[in-house]
């Protein structure tokens, strides 16, 4: 069967999980027609397979399946409502499926303007960080038309493990929100336990190792905690999309009336990680707050 045949895909945003969610596309079989205003991340995509798109438009030509994998709200509003966008010019097989974390509000908005030009919309953010989509493992939790999301299943499969419908549109996002939230707390759980084992003399890779084996156990603790402890803070998921996820909770959850004070006080030590010039670093950079709180930075 040739690549044409498994479903043809137009993908925008080849960045830290776009281009590693394009790879395994390729793998299944897929067609990829890639988009970025990042021409040289096209152009590594394009050198394993995929091929090379102008703009929105020019990715959904011939597509079955668009999927839109972008920093923030304002980015998939671009491509969808812009110049050369997605509402202008869907694919033909009429689906669109953005995997970037972004505003429910804004989901539901795009899945009514996209329906009134009977194309489907489906939310779908993702969990498992750049390790989760270099090895097609991503958790996958979608909303949105229950066909529609049938229609996008087997293109999930190439990309993720864990793959769940959640609910009707923005479902999606809700799910990720709560995610992040709990995401956040941990990290911060993870840096005031370092931070006090280390004022405490302890050996913070035995601590952690120790954290691993009882009910203080984590995903952020297993995967961050060696950065953390040696002072890495080279970047997989940006201390700036990190403040980005924990401002649209704050958001979503300010509409809903519902208090979140653990992720209030979070948030903020992350407006104070940015404001000491470090949202382009990893989210395990977090640690550097307790270090400046500990009189522990040196220079
Ligand atoms: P990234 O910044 O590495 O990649 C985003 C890409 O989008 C960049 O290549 C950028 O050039 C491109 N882009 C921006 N605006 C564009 C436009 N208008 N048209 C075309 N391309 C455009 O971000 P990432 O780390 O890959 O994250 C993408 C999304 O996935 C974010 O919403 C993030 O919160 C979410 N996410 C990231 C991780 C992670 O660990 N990095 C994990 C889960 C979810």
């Amino acid at each position: 069967m040739g690549r044409d045949d498994k479903g043809k895909v137009g993908f925008i945003g080849i960045g830290t999980m776009g281009r590693e969610m394009v790879l395994n596309l390729l793998k299944a079989g897929h067609a990829v027609r890639a988009f970025d205003l990042n021409q040289a991340a096209v152009a590594d995509v394009a050198r394993q397979g995929a091929d090379f798109a102008e703009n929105p438009a020019d990715a959904a030509d011939g597509a079955d399946i668009v999927i839109t994998m972008l920093p923030d709200t304002p980015h998939v509003e671009a491509v969808i409502y812009g110049e050369h966008g997605l509402l202008q010019s869907p694919p033909p097989g009429k689906l669109i499926v953005d995997m970037s974390t972004v505003s429910p509000v804004a989901v539901r908005r795009i899945h009514g303007d996209l329906r009134q030009a009977d194309v489907s919309f489906i939310d779908a953010p993702v969990s498992g960080g750049p390790l989760g989509a270099k090895n097609a493992a991503l958790s996958i939790m979608a909303g949105g038309e229950a066909d529609a999301f049938a229609s996008a299943k087997p293109f999930f499969r190439a990309m993720g493990t864990t793959i769940n419908h959640v609910g009707a549109s923005g479902a999606g996002q809700t799910v990720k929100l709560c995610n992040q939230l709990v995401c956040g707390i941990n990290i911060q759980a993870i840096c005031e336990a370092l931070a006090l084992g280390r004022a405490s003399g302890v050996d913070l890779n035995l601590l952690r190792e120790v954290l691993l084996g009882g009910a203080g156990a984590s995903w952020m603790l297993d995967k961050l905690g060696p950065s953390m402890i040696e002072g890495n803070v080279g970047a997989g998921f940006r201390i700036d999309l990190m403040f980005k996820d924990l401002r649209l909770v704050q958001e979503h959850a300010q509409a809903l009336n519902v208090p979140l004070p653990g992720t209030a006080l979070v948030t903020s030590q992350y407006v104070d990680a940015r404001a000491h010039g470090e949202g382009a670093n990893g989210n395990q950079a977090l640690f550097r707050v307790y270090d400046r709180m500990t009189n522990q930075v040196k220079g």
